[in-house]
């Protein structure tokens, strides 16, 4: 019965137009049915006057605003000449800065205390540093399907998730959980079974024999899933790139392939150990061994090595903080001196403290010394690595012991300066370069006009000192703002939560 007065309504209408001017009504009318297609169905929000730091590698463009509306940037412009809609909220960023939300490429958010744990500890302290993304690298695939499920179906804030399930390790295993795989066949299986279960990315572990790995490299390549990980004690890191490892961690295999005596020192690594010998003894051995890897450094190795990876497309995701805070830990560790302690749960704050001492007391000076200058040494190397154009991503290894969920990121840009890189590289590190990685840059990861709207509103500029990436005002997670209160509100959380568990 409507449809008369509205037939009616276009007659007229028609009637009233020159035939003449039909074919610019008919333009008009299909502009305004494009426009009414693309109006967003939520409401607008702005960000006004603000420096955007768009990752891309341009350089900043100074009084930008955005118009977001359906968790995505539809609108990037100068404030001149950028309208915004009535009724829009309105952010006014005058005097600061906007960048990316940040991704860490290493993460396990199932490892401090599942299922509660991640949820109340992990994920609130990601957030609240600006961490919009994630690559988990180890975990119970229906941990991680729950986890992701909870935060895509907005029941739960949280960085988007991408993951590898479980390690595929040797026997035993270094750590949980685990696949052992021991042969081709038993490799093949465990990628065939993780490909079907919906995993991102296949996790290789320092213990598999070289028949498995090269067989997880063969399954991964046919099933076209990419494997990432440790380089394996057995393989060396040139291998591994060749083999199409994606990416390495931890400079896993790294330093021993930039030694000129790199076979010598992975058959002495693989000796048996020498009956009755005290532990420092067995540091003595471990110095030593350590000493002469460092003094066989070549320049033509690392060159060598640095050419394969390009060649090869093998991403390094060096992880500073646990090679620092875990790996090599020195008196320079102050937990009790840190105040983001406040933020870790009771039961984990022990294993961290215990394990810390241990570390102290059962180390020399002369270890600790060597230790200082292997980190000094990897620096060196993730330097060249940029130079060279092998690709580098952001990652922390949270929540190993002492390394801060979400801060520990801002860390490992601070490093990854340190290494050589411009403070535009270490934000494209944590940015573009793993959205790149997850094969997502068209989408996100940058701040174009379109794309996802993740952002950090920064109150001073990252690219004149890297730690003012620390310095966050405001989340976008999604198109959703997080004001510092918001943000702070989380902090809250999870020092209450921290205190009582
Ligand atoms: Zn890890």
């Amino acid at each position: 019965m409507r449809s008369g007065p509205y037939r009616m309504g276009i007659n007229c209408k028609r009637d009233t137009f020159p035939r003449c001017l039909r074919p610019a009504l008919l333009i008009l009318t299909i502009i305004s049915l494009l426009c009414s297609c693309s109006r967003p169905r939520s409401p607008v929000f702005a960000i006004t006057h603000v420096t955007v730091i768009d990752a891309t590698g341009s350089p900043p463009q100074p009084d930008m605003t955005l118009l977001i509306a359906d968790q995505r940037i539809a609108t990037l412009g100068p404030s001149s000449s950028t309208t915004i809609p009535r009724g829009a909220r309105i952010l006014d960023a005058t005097g600061k800065f906007l960048i990316p939300g940040l991704a860490d490429m290493h993460v396990h958010l199932t490892g401090a205390g599942e299922p509660a744990g991640s949820r109340e500890f992990i994920l609130p302290l990601l957030l609240a540093n600006g961490v919009t993304t994630v690559r988990d690298m180890g975990g119970n695939v229906e941990d991680l399907l729950r986890l992701r499920n909870e935060v895509t179906s907005g029941i739960r804030p949280g960085p988007q998730i991408f993951f590898t399930g479980p390690y595929l390790d040797g026997d035993p295993p270094a750590y949980q959980p685990s696949m052992v795989v021991k042969s081709a066949t038993e490799a093949r299986a465990a990628v065939d079974r993780l490909a079907i279960q919906g995993v991102d990315f296949i996790k290789t572990q320092s213990r598999l024999n070289r028949e498995a790995y090269f067989a997880i490299a063969d399954e991964s390549r046919q099933l076209h899933i990419r494997f990432v990980g440790h380089v394996p004690d057995r393989v060396s890191a040139s291998e591994a790139s060749q083999a199409g490892q994606a990416s390495i961690e931890h400079l896993t295999g790294i330093l021993l392939a930039c030694s000129s005596k790199e076979e010598q020192l992975r058959r002495a690594r693989f000796a048996p150990d020498p009956g009755n010998e005290t532990q420092a003894q067995a540091h003595a051995r471990d110095r030593a061994w350590r000493r002469e890897l460092l003094d066989t450094y070549s320049p033509q190795e690392v060159e060598a090595l640095l050419r394969t990876f390009v060649t090869n497309s093998t991403w390094q995701v060096p992880t500073f903080p646990i090679m620092v805070h875990l790996g090599f830990v020195t008196p320079k560790t102050n937990l009790l001196g840190d105040m983001r302690m406040r933020y870790v749960p009771q039961n984990v704050k022990r294993i961290w403290f215990q394990g810390v001492q241990a570390q102290l007391e059962n180390y020399s000076e002369a270890d600790l010394a060597l230790r200082e200058e292997i980190v000094k040494r990897s620096l060196e190397i993730v330097g060249k690595m940029q130079a060279n154009g092998v690709r580098i991503m952001a990652g922390t290894d949270i929540a190993a012991p002492n390394v801060f969920p979400g801060s520990s990121l801002h860390e490992d840009l601070a490093y990854l300066v340190e290494a050589g890189l411009t403070p535009m590289q270490a934000l494209q590190a944590s940015t573009k370069n793993p959205t790149e990685f997850l094969g997502k840059l068209q989408k996100q990861g940058t701040i174009e006009q379109g794309k996802l709207a993740d952002l950090l509103l920064l109150d001073s500029n990252p690219l004149d000192d890297i730690h003012n990436t620390q310095k966050i005002r405001a989340l976008v997670l999604r198109g959703k703002l997080w004001d510092r209160t918001a943000l702070d509100g989380l902090l809250v959380s999870v020092e209450k939560f921290a205190g009582a568990n």
